[in-house]
């Protein structure tokens, strides 16, 4: 056509504004008129959840162009509040209504279709209720926030867990206001698969939020003026307002009048050129039907960046350009409170359904060098081609690095990679920002080492059920396989399987499993060169148990656990209290918290400090949910309840944070053994003289062969007697790095206290005590860690001095005060040295 055509647009925002803006950047000479139902053109429909909450507190930064700047800019036509009712397709016309209310007739040359999806209200009594609300635009949040800011609600109800009914919950949250969020499915988040949604749904309880999953709305009463929900469950439900997020529609009414093709899914079929069953008419956004790249199926995938796209490619067909759209694959990412959820591709229900082959692969890292500041556990699953090895999918879980790695992952599979080349893919690295094997190349590693034959892998539904000729074998450390393992396993730890080959059966395979899945492939590659028959449960025991929470899906309340099953590395084998009663009982408890608070920065004694003040301000039988960031308040809380009598109600570690729940008890009595009668010993370990730390390894040790449980507590200088002596590879500041040069790098290089004079004091020490065989402190410190004294190094001292755990000794824990206090109240001999 001759660019002096008129190109007529329904639809100000994605799609539509994309193609009008590129439209003009092709031709200079073309009639652009962009037609919007609505007040507002070009505004941002994915920050409006964010506005609501405040993240957002500029209205006007939503509206990314306004119609008077297309106008300036691109000289379209803008017409808001203006609807398109009717097209004519023989006479290439549309039939609109103005502002004014008066019908009009405008010709084309092009017609665009962009009018977007609206929300799904199925006829459900009360749906219709004026406080049950739906997001779609601007019209739609100042609705919303209007009635927020008036009416200050205490509680609300979201119905559907999609993206846009997480993110409105997100945003209740953030204004305080109590959630009852309703979910049909069992999951929340229905794109990707149940396992990686049971970390998400636990978050989002631990954030107060009242989940039901698995549970419809069936009616919407009113009590006087106010909606009351009435569940599947037999359950009433009042509240102040109501959020409908359970889908949304194409909006085809005008496409369908107009006799345009729609496709099996109920969108506007079009061709690879946008294109519509009429040669002048295109499509795009979320009214059209997509062909998924993998897989070809048809579908419906609303989304912004494809609706951008298709709006550009739409006008390059319109000036003769032949410009195509290559599919959709779905690649998606949502906040969930201080989680994100990414995906691409297909999910492993969509390829069963789709009858498609697929083997799939789950891995744990750290979204950066574990040793660096601030690093996340990042829980990527990895679907791919069985025969070739060609990637289906992804989808990661985490509280950094999810973005990332599933562009990364996105970006490979619509270039047609497999696994093999995911492991040779050159991702950029410094520790704060990944690792020199970066979790999409880690992902690579595992798949292609099931691909090679290296380790065959099995899954949950192997060993939830295993037959006869399989044995489970848990290759984990006795503190972990404490803190939790699967029902029939028996426990080699992987150091000790050689040694032990014999304890294990020739006539059945093997199903290995460790906490990830690394030392269950290191187990299998034993066991299989020795000639057993074995299998690793990809994703090891972290993901077992994803799918147990998933399975148990109106349980969402954080379960019992400990360190050691939720990725995070055991500390020094604490038992942690989980919930005495039982998680359904928990449940319930976690949903009676008061007070919620935010304790992440802070370091030991921080956490603690903020549970005892909260905890204060509590009446008996109230809960309150506190999250940090450092890692040794897992250990101090349960360890704070024990000695003080509050009930720990439920603990998660979990991507990179602690979340506990603790319920007051007024009649909170100490921990027996509080008078000092009890067996056990501490030693606080201040300083770094040598003569002081060999007295106390002295008294460590003759306690334990007396039989008492002996604690040592390192902090400050005494840090430095638990120094590996060599140098270690860290990452430091500057003023770091000097403090390590100017203290003593272990046990060999402390000073005497008195008299060391330049050295030559402590060597006439150590000769006379080696002369009256009294051992070397390396060898006192050996003989300690034998006796199983427990060495715990003070994780703020080691925060303040700069020492990371990697310059420690083996066998050391990191604790925090509270950790030290309950051990030392249960102990008859408390020492400071
Ligand atoms: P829209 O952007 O919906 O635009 C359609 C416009 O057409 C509407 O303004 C409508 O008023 C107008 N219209 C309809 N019929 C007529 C008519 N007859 N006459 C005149 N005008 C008409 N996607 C993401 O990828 N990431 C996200 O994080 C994300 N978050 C979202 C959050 C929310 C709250 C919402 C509602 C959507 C979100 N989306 C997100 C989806 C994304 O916004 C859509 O995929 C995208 O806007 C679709 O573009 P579109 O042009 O097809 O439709």
């Amino acid at each position: 056509m001759s660019d002096k055509k008129r190109i007529v647009i329904v639809g100000g925002v994605a799609g539509g504004a994309s193609a009008a803006a590129r439209a003009r950047r092709l031709s200079e000479d073309a009639e652009i008129i962009l037609i919007e139902r609505g007040q507002y053109v070009s505004f941002a429909n994915c920050g409006l959840p964010y506005y609501l909450g405040g993240r957002i507190a500029d209205r006007s930064r939503l509206l990314v162009a306004t119609a008077a700047g297309l106008r300036k800019r691109f000289r379209i036509d803008v017409r808001t509040q203006t609807e398109v009712l009717r097209i004519d397709r023989p006479g290439k016309k549309v039939a609109v209504r103005t502002p004014e209310g008066a019908e009009q007739v405008i010709e084309y040359d092009a017609l665009v279709l962009s009018p977007g999806a609206a929300p799904v209200r199925p006829p459900v009594p009360g749906f219709d209720h004026p406080r049950v609300f739906t997001l779609r635009n601007m019209a739609d949040i100042d609705c919303i926030k209007e009635y927020v800011d008036t009416h200050k609600p205490r509680k609300a109800a979201v119905i559907g867990a999609g993206y846009i009914g997480l993110e409105m919950t997100e945003a209740f949250r953030e204004l305080k206001v109590d959630v009852v969020l309703v979910e049909l499915m069992d999951q929340v988040f229905g794109p990707i698969d149940p396992e990686m949604a049971a970390p998400l749904a636990e978050h989002i309880a631990s954030h107060g939020v009242d989940l039901r999953l698995g549970t419809s709305v069936q009616r919407v009463d009113d009590d006087a003026g106010k909606p009351v929900l009435a569940l599947s469950t037999g359950e009433k439900t009042p509240v102040d307002l109501a959020i409908l997020a359970i889908g949304v529609r194409p909006e085809t009414t005008l496409a369908v009048q107009a006799g345009l093709k729609i496709g099996p899914t109920g969108g506007i079929a079009v061709d690879e050129h946008m294109r519509t069953s009429d040669a002048d008419i295109y499509a795009v956004g979320d009214v059209v039907e997509v062909t998924h790249l993998v897989g070809g199926g048809a579908a419906l995938i609303p989304l912004a960046g494809p609706a951008n796209r298709q709006g550009r490619i739409a006008a390059d067909n319109i000036f003769g350009r032949d410009s195509r759209y290559r599919k959709t694959q779905g690649t998606s990412i949502c906040k969930v409170f201080d989680l994100a959820v990414g995906m691409t591709g297909l999910s492993e229900k969509a390829l069963k359904k789709a009858a498609t082959p697929y083997e799939k692969v789950y891995v744990h890292p750290s979204s950066h060098a574990g040793y660096y500041p601030g690093a996340h556990t990042l829980s990527l699953k990895l679907l791919f081609d069985p025969a070739d090895g060609r990637i289906l999918g992804a989808q990661a879980v985490g509280a950094a690095g999810v973005d990332k790695r599933i562009d990364v992952l996105a970006t490979a599979l619509r270039a047609g990679m497999t696994v093999f080349d995911l492991q040779d893919l050159e991702l950029c690295y410094a520790p704060p920002f990944g690792s020199a094997k970066d979790p999409v190349n880690y992902a690579g590693f595992v798949a292609a080492n099931a691909l090679k034959g290296d380790v065959a892998l099995c899954h949950y539904a192997d060993v939830a059920a295993p037959r006869g000729d399989q044995m489970l074998l848990d290759v984990r450390t006795p503190e972990e396989v404490r803190g939790g393992t699967i029902a029939a396993a028996a426990n080699i730890p992987l150091d000790d399987l050689r040694e032990r080959l014999s304890e294990l059966p020739r006539d059945k395979e093997i199903l290995a499993f460790c906490k990830v899945g690394l030392r269950g492939y290191l187990a299998c590659r034993i066991l299989k060169q020795h000639g057993f028959a074995c299998r690793n449960l990809s994703g090891g025991y972290t993901t077992y148990k994803a799918f147990t929470r998933a399975l148990a899906h109106d349980d969402v309340a954080p379960e019992r656990t400990s360190a050691s099953d939720t990725g995070a590395e055991p500390s020094g084998g604490t038992a942690f209290p989980g919930c005495d009663t039982g998680s359904k009982a928990c449940a319930t408890q976690a949903a009676n918290v008061v007070k919620t608070i935010d304790a992440c920065g802070l370091q030991c004694p921080g956490p603690i400090m903020r549970l005892r003040t909260a905890v204060d301000e509590l009446s008996e039988g109230q809960s309150v949910s506190i999250r940090a960031s450092d890692t040794a308040f897992a250990g101090d809380v349960p360890a704070w309840c024990a000695s003080t009598g509050n009930r720990l109600v439920s603990l998660v570690r979990d991507t990179g944070y602690v979340v506990a729940t603790v319920e007051k008890r007024l009649a909170a009595q100490p921990a027996p053994s509080a008078g000092g009668c009890g067996k056990g010993k501490t030693i606080v370990v201040f300083s770094d003289d040598f003569d002081k730390a060999i007295a106390a390894f002295i008294i460590a040790n003759g306690a334990a062969s007396m039989g008492s449980d002996v604690t040592m507590f390192f902090t400050f200088w005494g840090l430095n007697v638990l120094r590996r002596d060599g140098a270690v590879k860290v990452r430091k500041t500057l003023v770091e790095r000097m403090f390590g040069w100017m203290m003593p790098r272990g046990a060999g290089k402390l000073k005497l206290s008195k008299m060391h004079m330049a050295g030559m004091g402590k060597a006439m020490i150590a000769g006379i005590m080696k002369k009256k065989n009294v051992l070397s402190l390396p060898e006192l410190i050996a003989a300690a860690r034998a006796a199983g004294v427990k060495m715990v190094a003070c994780t703020m001292s080691m925060d303040l001095m700069g020492i990371k755990q990697e310059e420690l000794i083996d066998g050391v824990a990191a604790g925090g005060v509270a950790m030290y206090l309950q051990t030392a109240e249960q102990g008859g001999v408390n020492l400071f040295i």
